[in-house]
């Protein structure tokens, strides 16, 4: 996005000042971007709006290039939208007992985050804590929640069949009173899709136990359906905050956008995977990072340009965008590595390369192998650079023995080319990259 952004703005440079018809002609790609990274329609329409405003008034001052100008307006109104007010990750929980409330769809991540969250309390903060599943509809809901609380070393209220929701948070009440907890929390029910039953059970659990805090929890990889759910639970129940659960998936995390712009009520926490300890307190400049750009593309953009002559680059990701990826990419590749200071370096600036940057500095990577592995790809044929699909076992040895290595490293080397190709046809089957790039090119 900050490319191509950049790419319209610095045309327009040229030309002297922003107009309001220009700042909204680069506005309409991030529009274009945010509704990609799956934030609701009217939102997307009011951030944008926004960020017009604040972009038109101030493009006369021409302090520094329009386009970093414009860049920076979206990603720091972006990041303030995201903040909201108050502490992230704080929860009101004085006068003991206290209670929070759960609530969201089935499979949102509730019963999850409820454990994860009495766990963080516990060990963070020093908290007795007392769970509680209300799910009476789900077979073994409740077992569920009674084993996490065993796992994770919090007391779960013992299961009784019969009662109802209502019935069950009374007696949680009364159990977490009794016992001296600090803070006892409602795992709630919920369906795939709100209905009038749901909402009218959770209104009576609300109404029966007060809580200081209601958590909305949220799949933050189901983008648009997420505004109706969180409507209407806002509307009904009245939350206090927002968990967006699975940020650990491939989403884009514009639900986060949407969540703050629909109900006014802050984020408070992210999951980020299915054990005890993936929660970590909301951080807007990372979910704005996420939203707007991927990775950081424009740094890598700039770094490689210092490097490689713009032409060589070019080509390199034309043939990336298309998804293509062959030795001589490779070669190219490991060629700048070095120049710029290692793999790691480098694949940590790119989109989704992080866990594959952290694999090379485990593998221990440093310019004597780049060396090596530059060598194993010159010892190679043309023919074979370019399909690597050739490199049968004759081949190998010879190309290992040229180049005075051991086969078993040109394995290696031809393991992290078919990654490399794998991940670009990803990309470039997304067309992510190829949008990525457009400015630049
Ligand atoms: P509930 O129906 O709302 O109570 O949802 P659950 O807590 O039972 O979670 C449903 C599924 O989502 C379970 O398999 C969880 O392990 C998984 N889950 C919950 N939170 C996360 C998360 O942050 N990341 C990932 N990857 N999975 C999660
Ligand atoms: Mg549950």
């Amino acid at each position: 996005l900050s490319e191509r952004l950049s790419g319209v703005f610095d045309r327009l440079t040229k030309q002297g000042a922003l107009s309001e018809e220009d700042v909204k002609t680069a506005l309409r790609e991030v529009r274009v971007a945010l509704l990609e990274a799956d934030v609701s329609l009217p939102v997307a329409r009011d951030f944008v709006k926004a960020v017009q405003d604040k972009a038109t008034g101030q493009a006369v001052t021409k302090s520094i290039t329009p386009g970093q100008q414009v860049v920076k307006i979206v990603h720091d109104t972006l990041i303030d939208v995201l903040r909201g007010e108050g502490e992230p990750g704080s929860l009101k929980i004085d006068n003991a007992p206290a209670p929070i409330l759960m609530v969201g769809l089935q499979g949102s991540g509730k019963t999850t985050t409820t454990a994860k969250l009495a766990k963080r309390l516990k060990d963070r903060d020093g908290k007795r804590v007392l769970m509680a599943s209300l799910d009476v509809n789900r077979p073994a809901a409740m077992e569920q929640l009674a084993i996490l609380g065993v796992q994770i070393g919090v007391d779960t209220l013992p299961i009784v069949k019969g009662e109802n929701p209502v019935q069950i948070a009374k007696r949680a009440k009364t159990q977490a009173a009794m016992g001296g907890y600090d803070v006892y929390m409602l795992d709630t029910a919920g369906r795939l899709s709100i209905d009038e039953e749901l909402m009218q059970q959770v209104e009576a659990v609300r109404d029966v136990s007060n809580p200081r805090e209601t958590l909305l929890v949220v799949d933050g990889l189901t983008g648009q359906d997420a505004v109706q759910t969180a409507e209407n639970f806002n509307d009904r129940i009245g939350i206090s905050g927002v968990v967006l659960t699975r940020m650990d998936g491939d989403g884009r995390g514009g639900a986060a956008l949407s969540m703050r712009a629909v109900t006014g009520k802050p984020i408070k926490f992210v999951g980020l995977g299915e054990k005890m300890d993936a929660l970590e307190t909301f951080e807007p400049e990372r979910i704005a990072g996420r939203i707007l750009g991927m990775g950081d593309i424009v740094a890598l953009v700039e770094k490689a340009q210092e490097t490689i002559e713009a032409e060589q680059a070019e080509k390199m990701m034309r043939r990336m965008a298309k998804g293509q990826f062959n030795m001589n990419d490779l070669k190219m590749q490991l060629e700048q590595m070095l120049k710029m200071g290692g793999m790691q370096g480098m694949m940590g600036m790119m989109p989704g390369m992080g866990k594959m940057a952290k694999q090379v500095e485990e593998a221990g990577f440093d310019d004597k192998v780049l060396k090596r592995q530059i060598a194993l790809i010159q010892s190679m044929t043309k023919k074979e650079r370019a399909n690597p699909a050739l490199l049968q076992a004759s081949r190998k040895k010879r190309i290992a023995k040229g180049a005075g290595l051991e086969v078993s490293e040109l394995n290696k080397l031809m393991k992290m080319q078919r990654q490399m190709s794998d991940m670009m046809k990803k990309m470039g089957k997304g067309g992510m990259l190829k949008q990525a790039m457009k400015g630049m090119m």
